[in-house]
């Protein structure tokens, strides 16, 4: 009945449970394939679903805000976070610097019954899967090679060597797609990021 009035009002169907899966939702990756704009969209659009802001001890880049894009903070500042147990995840990126998930607000949005979305590396995406088989993994892909390493190059926010280290990172994360449930080819934002919603909608039921 619930569903017919809901018809009759013009309301789209709910999409489909999926069932063992949890609210919690990984986006990982390589380098430059669009995940931070997608998981901006997505914040900018859904503002039901928690997009965790990290803490990292990478410096801030021009324009980013601390505790918008990440908690910017120092070594002694993550290993307390460490210490206190206050990071769901963890790692070192790109053999630089520390990133890391906090715990408080996604338990939060969590017990609310929201949808948590994390950007992080495969690394992250690994440690998150062990501690909480139900969430989805979902992998972004380039449309192909040569496109991500001219989105790298275009975005211009990185020297050659820094260029470099990432692009072998990122082929060790593109030789691990196999390890996610769900698979998104960005060819635009907006369609990526609505793809990862609707996955979103559909866990956690
Ligand atoms: P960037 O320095 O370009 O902002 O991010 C570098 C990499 O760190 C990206 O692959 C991003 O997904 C990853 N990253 C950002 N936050 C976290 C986090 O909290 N945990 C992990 N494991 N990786 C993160």
């Amino acid at each position: 009945r619930a569903a017919l009035e809901a018809w009759l009002d013009g309301r789209m169907p709910e999409p489909v449970a999926r069932p063992g899966r949890s609210r919690l939702l990984v986006l990982a990756g390589p380098t430059a394939v669009g995940k931070g704009t997608v998981s901006a969209k997505i914040r900018e659009d859904n503002p039901d679903i928690l997009v965790s802001v990290s803490a990292t001890t990478r410096p801030a880049r021009p324009g980013e805000i601390d505790g918008v894009h990440y908690y910017f903070v120092d070594d002694a500042e993550f290993d307390r976070m460490l210490a206190e147990d206050e990071l769901l995840e963890h790692a070192v990126v790109h053999n630089k610097y520390r990133y890391g998930t906090p715990r408080g607000p996604i338990e939060k949005a969590l017990a609310e019954g929201r949808t948590v979305l994390l950007e992080i590396d495969l690394q992250g995406a690994r440690q998150v899967r062990a501690a909480d088989p139900r969430a989805s993994l979902v992998f972004l892909l380039p449309p192909s090679w040569d496109e991500l390493v001219s989105r790298l190059v275009g975005r211009g926010t990185e020297d050659e060597e820094e260029r470099a280290r990432r692009l072998r990172t990122a082929r060790v994360e593109l030789a691990a797609q196999s390890e996610f449930d769900f698979h998104i080819v960005n060819e635009d934002v907006a369609t990526a990021a609505q793809q990862v919603v609707d996955l979103a909608h559909a866990s956690g039921r």
